[in-house]
């Protein structure tokens, strides 16, 4: 026993999905259909999916943003949490990823929940902005580019309603974030990002070390 967050040793977590893990069929499909992706550690684990359902039925999300969908497995966990009103505007630049992305959210009925905008993720929000809807969500999911992570999060910050939950993927980056002698742009990057919401008292803080680091904001 220890007072501090436990590391997982393979046997262990594999006795954490034994125990835990409910994966609905489709997205236990996706999962296998992505596994032979040349990107899959792109991916969310399946643990951390169902970590964020339960974040959104804890905080009654209805209307939700997606930065960052790959071939969707984020956004399907989210959409079959969310109420039969729940909304996902989902954000991602790439058309090929999310093709595979739209036929799993077709395949799990939940199609119609989620609003795929292919662009830069910095120019969907703005847009979003500028049509008067700041404050007017209630949970959102940053997994895109990591240098653009702090302008993701102004801007959601400003979209997100005052109690509202902003999520934030890779935040331990595998280690690397404590490593001084690493030192890449997206290191680069993801630290000072991390150092920045240290000292943010707009939002409630927690660093969850699921999956490969979770940072939840909660707006005040
Ligand atoms: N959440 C996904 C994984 C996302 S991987 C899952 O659970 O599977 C990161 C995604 O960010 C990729 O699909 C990539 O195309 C997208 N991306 C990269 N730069 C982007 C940008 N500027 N705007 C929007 N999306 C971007
Ligand atoms: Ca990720």
């Amino acid at each position: 026993m220890s007072n501090r967050s436990i590391a997982l040793t393979d046997r262990t977590y594999q006795y954490l999905l034994d125990v835990s893990l409910r994966e609905n069929p489709v997205l236990r499909d996706l999962r296998e259909a992505t596994a032979s992706h040349p990107m899959v550690v792109m991916q969310i684990s399946p643990e951390q999916g169902q970590f964020m359902a339960m974040l959104v039925r804890l905080t009654g999300a209805r209307r939700c943003l997606e930065v960052g969908v790959f071939t969707g497995y984020s956004s399907l966990a989210v959409a079959l949490a969310l109420p039969a009103d729940g909304q996902i505007i989902a954000c991602d630049i790439d058309e090929d990823f999310t093709s595979m992305a739209v036929d799993f959210w077709r395949r799990a009925g939940v199609e119609d929940k989620i609003q795929l905008k292919l662009a830069p993720a910095v120019e969907t929000l703005d847009a979003l902005l500028a049509d008067g809807q700041a404050a007017q969500f209630d949970f959102a999911f940053i997994d895109a580019d990591k240098v653009n992570y702090q302008q993701y999060y102004d801007r959601l910050l400003e979209l997100i309603r005052p109690g509202g939950l902003i999520a934030v993927d890779n935040t331990l980056w595998s280690g690397q974030l404590a490593d001084p002698d690493v030192d890449d742009a997206d290191t680069l990057a993801l630290r000072s990002f991390n150092k920045s919401l240290h000292g943010d008292d707009r939002i409630d803080l927690s660093l969850v070390p699921i999956g490969d680091g979770l940072t939840l904001a909660r707006k005040r």
